[in-house]
């Protein structure tokens, strides 16, 4: 068996595949073990203190210490551990969760149905809309468009749906009921003399001739992230969704907003759905639902979808579909007190203060000669590296740079997250003025290390 150099507290740590995870490169190194977070903070085994700026998985809003969720959990456990929801069973938290995000939520979405992670929600989705369909007699509209760079998760239809090949490769997928159209991102796909208008003209009509080819009567819905996360934290064009929003009216196209990432305060109004003006028939949301401290992700659907569902399962004899810990009254119950913060605390006005202070901060960095692109908005962000400038070239071995800073971020206490050539930025929605400077500070000096003053790569590159 291989040896790792590392153990946790004495006991071995060979028997876990981490998720994500380049498994024999672990096998060298281990994994950086932490210990316990305090506000934005966690610490490894040794005591050293890293800004989480990427608020865990792009999720932990409320930081790693919040007592009220603790106690919620606890409450719960205390009162009811565990029921579910089939068979017409109930509890109190799953029906208080799912009004209160009723009445969060956007008009139009009047109905939620619970997962345990966004992976999950989307591959009910895509069952959703295949249940509906044949419920009301169009068996045949079953495809789904999705963006290259677009992420929805791993799971077999999610996986599918998410455009980024590193999630393909060796996994037989996408499966064919999907189809990817262009990622909108205007910095590096506008062409020559081509307007950010322009540019989402050109998209719009590429998802308009492929819903043409395929035949509006087989596709079922376009699926997309008002800001891509995972996919680099690209910031949709001027016009974009609005574009695509038509196109896929015209043609009785479903809109599914995946908001997994944005959602809850993330691109500076409570769902990203209000920033770029999105009139979705779904809407996905997990991650800072509960800030990650349980696992939850909730659906939430138009009452079209689900007078369709409802007559289906009607029909059908059941929606067969759910899982044993959908809606777990623990995971709702911790998301219900999440919520109520959120709102209580106005995170999203300070998110959105201090995702200025952070862009601002960053924002120096476009002048750097390997810098291509320094981009977000409201509390997420991300920094493109460029091998030149003039042409926008990335590096031979994608992720060069960006993985050379992220490592060298952690070595100055700071976790970030590679995206191919770019680094993204996403620290938890509590984040305080002075912590966001010494965010940006313990990145200059990881910037400082990777590259060295005259401009040219450091030998670390
Ligand atoms: N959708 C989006 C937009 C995501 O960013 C993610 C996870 N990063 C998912 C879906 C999948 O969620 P999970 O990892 O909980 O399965």
């Amino acid at each position: 068996m291989t040896h790792l150099p590392n153990s946790v507290h004495g006991r071995d740590i060979r028997y876990l595949l981490h998720p994500v995870t380049n498994a024999r490169a672990h096998e060298k190194h281990g994994p950086l073990v932490i210990a316990r977070g305090e506000g934005v903070r966690v610490f490894d085994e040794t005591g050293k203190d890293y800004i989480e700026g990427l608020a865990g998985l792009w999720s932990v809003a409320l930081g790693f210490s919040e007592e009220r969720l603790v106690d919620a959990a606890h409450r719960q456990m205390q009162r009811l551990p565990y029921m579910h929801l089939f068979a017409s069973k109930g509890h109190e938290p799953s029906v208080l969760l799912a009004e209160k995000l009723i009445e969060m939520t956007p008009e139009g979405l009047d109905r939620v149905h619970f997962t345990n992670s966004g992976s999950e929600a989307n591959d009910t989705v895509v069952k959703m809309i295949w249940f509906y369909n044949n419920a009301i007699g169009r068996p045949e509209k079953k495809k789904f468009i999705g963006r290259v760079k677009g992420y929805h998760g791993i799971t077999v239809a999610a996986g599918s749906l998410t455009g980024i090949p590193a999630n393909h490769k060796g996994f037989d997928l996408p499966l064919d009921f999907v189809r990817h159209v262009s990622t909108p991102h205007y910095w590096r796909f506008g062409q020559d003399g081509e307007t950010e208008d322009q540019f989402s003209d050109r998209l719009a009509d590429e998802l308009e001739q492929t819903i043409l080819a395929e035949g509006s009567e087989t596709v079922a819905a376009f699926i997309g992230e008002p800001l891509m996360g995972a996919g680099g934290v690209i910031v949709p064009p001027t016009g974009y969704w609005d574009k695509v929003q038509a196109v896929c009216r015209k043609h009785g196209v479903l809109i599914v907003a995946d908001e997994v990432i944005n959602g809850f305060g993330r691109t500076g109004k409570m769902f990203a759905c209000e920033t770029y003006d999105i009139r979705p028939d779904v809407l996905v949301l997990s991650k800072q639902l509960t800030s990650s401290y349980q696992p939850l992700a909730a659906i939430v659907f138009s009452d079209a979808i689900y007078q369709g569902i409802a007559d289906g399962s009607e029909a059908f004899g059941t929606f067969a579909h759910g899982y044993t810990t959908s809606g777990h009254p623990v995971a709702t119950a911790v998301g219900l007190e999440c919520v109520s913060i959120i709102e209580e605390r106005d995170l999203v006005t300070h998110a959105a203060k201090m995702g200025e202070i952070l862009r601002a901060g960053l924002s120096k960095y476009s002048d750097h000669p390997f810098v291509g692109e320094v981009r977000g908005t409201g509390l997420i962000a991300a920094i493109e590296f460029v091998s030149d400038k003039a042409t926008k070239a990335g590096f031979d071995s994608v992720g060069l740079a960006s993985s050379a800073v992220v490592a060298a971020s952690q070595r100055h206490g700071l976790i970030l997250r590679v995206a191919g050539d770019a680094v993204c930025f996403c620290p938890p929605m509590i984040i305080t003025e002075h912590e966001v400077q010494d965010l940006l500070h313990r990145f200059d000096q990881a910037m400082e290390e990777v590259f060295c003053a005259a401009g040219r790569i450091a030998s670390t590159v």
